[in-house]
């Protein structure tokens, strides 16, 4: 890693130093592609210095390594939030990647030899040509807060899950979490855990597995379904929903409008896997509620009409990509935000730009990550 003059040409840059970045770095150095990876943070993986303190992935270690150097064993099965700090620092030191921290990225626009990206690292500005670009910003870019009317003029505290560390930070005793995804589900199990009072509104009623089954990673369960019909993978993974989990009815969580695999598909919506709220649900400590509708004033107005004056409000409603102004003049987002093409694909009026990070697949990001990157980097060889 460097904090010298960066270049005004490459052969690829690669923008974002979060595993997907590096994965895509490692992959296209390997390939014998000369690559420079621009990160706005001031470390890599920098997302994960922001997580909750409670978090430990939620995907088993050994499904979750990025190419070319596995987590450490000591790290054990379910990493910890720091350690894949640690871990993603490690990576980049193994491959001995060039990337430059404190750059913001600014712009992706054509030029002669391909692809122009401008950038900013405090008072200094400059561009890198180069024939490939991969953004690799995050799914997860921007904090997402529904529309909800009167919101602005709430006058309580309102604290989306990205802000969210830990129950003595947020020093709330009284506590409305919004979303039963996996954030919010483990922001309320860690609140309640805490002796906090835990109210958890919720919309869609989610489709909720347990992290392991019987000792096997819902993960690998998942993905030896992968290649099933969506039909199929629904059935089975209800099946194993049932027996696992059971009828959630009595605590206010129906059963799920559609099955796990058309709900990705549909929705976009993964599940939620189970670390400790249901324990917490069964044990009364969390209460399910209907979905917030609005605010006033003093109170949140939840959707069957009644309100709630909560200490604080978590808001576990997820994240936009934010690449408008990044690429948003080239015609190569689709009206959700969402780049049109992931992973080797190119756009025809886009040759030498690529997107990686933005599909969101049941079968965990982070191991797509690296199946991704190397794809990315066998185009690129080709080209
Ligand atoms: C709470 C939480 C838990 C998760 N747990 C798991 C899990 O257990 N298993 C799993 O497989 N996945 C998990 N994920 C999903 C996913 O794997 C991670 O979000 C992962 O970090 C995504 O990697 P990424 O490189 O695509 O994006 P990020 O990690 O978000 O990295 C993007 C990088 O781009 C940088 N950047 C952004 N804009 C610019 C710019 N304009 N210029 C320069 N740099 C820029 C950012 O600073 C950041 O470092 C989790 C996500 C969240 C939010």
């Amino acid at each position: 890693m460097s904090a010298d003059a960066i270049p005004s040409s490459i052969r690829a840059v690669v923008i974002g130093a979060g595993p997907g970045g590096l994965a895509a770095a490692a992959e296209l150095q390997r390939a014998g592609v000369d690559v420079l990876v621009l990160d706005k943070a001031a470390q890599v993986g920098a997302s994960w210095s922001t997580h909750y303190d409670r978090l430990h992935l939620h995907t088993s270690r050994g499904l979750s390594h990025l190419p070319g150097f596995r987590i450490p064993r000591r790290y054990g099965r379910w990493v910890a939030r720091d350690d894949v700090l640690r871990y993603l620092a490690l990576y980049a030191e193994h491959h001995e990647l060039d990337v430059r921290l404190g750059v913001t990225a600014t712009a992706v626009e054509h030029a002669e030899s391909g692809w122009s990206v401008a950038w900013t690292r405090g008072s200094e500005h400059g561009r890198i040509e180069a024939e490939t670009v991969v953004v690799a910003t995050g799914y997860n870019h921007t904090a997402k807060l529904p529309d909800w009317p009167g919101l602005a003029e709430y006058r309580g505290r309102v604290v989306h899950s990205s802000r969210y560390r830990n129950p003595a930070d947020l020093g709330a005793r009284n506590v409305l979490v919004v979303g039963p995804g996996n954030s919010g589900a483990e922001i309320a199990a860690d609140l309640a855990d805490d002796g906090v009072a835990v109210e958890l509104a919720m919309r869609t009623p989610p489709n909720i597995v347990l992290r392991a089954v019987a000792g096997i990673p819902s993960q690998a369960l998942i993905l030896s379904m992968a290649m099933l019909p969506i039909p199929v993978q629904d059935a089975l993974a209800g099946a194993l929903q049932r027996v696992a989990v059971g009828d959630l009815t009595r605590y206010g969580i129906p059963r799920a409008p559609r099955g796990i695999a058309t709900q990705q598909v549909r929705d976009d919506v993964t599940p939620t896997l189970d670390v400790g709220m249901l324990r917490a649900l069964r044990a009364g400590l969390i209460t399910v509620v209907p979905a917030v509708a609005s605010f006033t004033e003093d109170a949140v107005v939840l959707a069957d009409g009644s309100t709630r004056t909560p200490d604080a409000v978590v808001v576990a409603t997820g994240f936009r990509r934010g690449l408008e102004g990044l690429v948003g003049d080239l015609g190569v987002l689709a009206r959700t935000g969402r780049p049109l093409v992931n992973a080797e694909q190119q756009l025809a009026a886009h040759p030498g730009l690529f997107f990686l990070g933005y599909s969101n697949p049941l079968t965990g990001n982070l191991r797509q990550l690296g199946i991704d990157a190397r794809r990315i980097a066998r185009a690129v060889a080709g080209r």
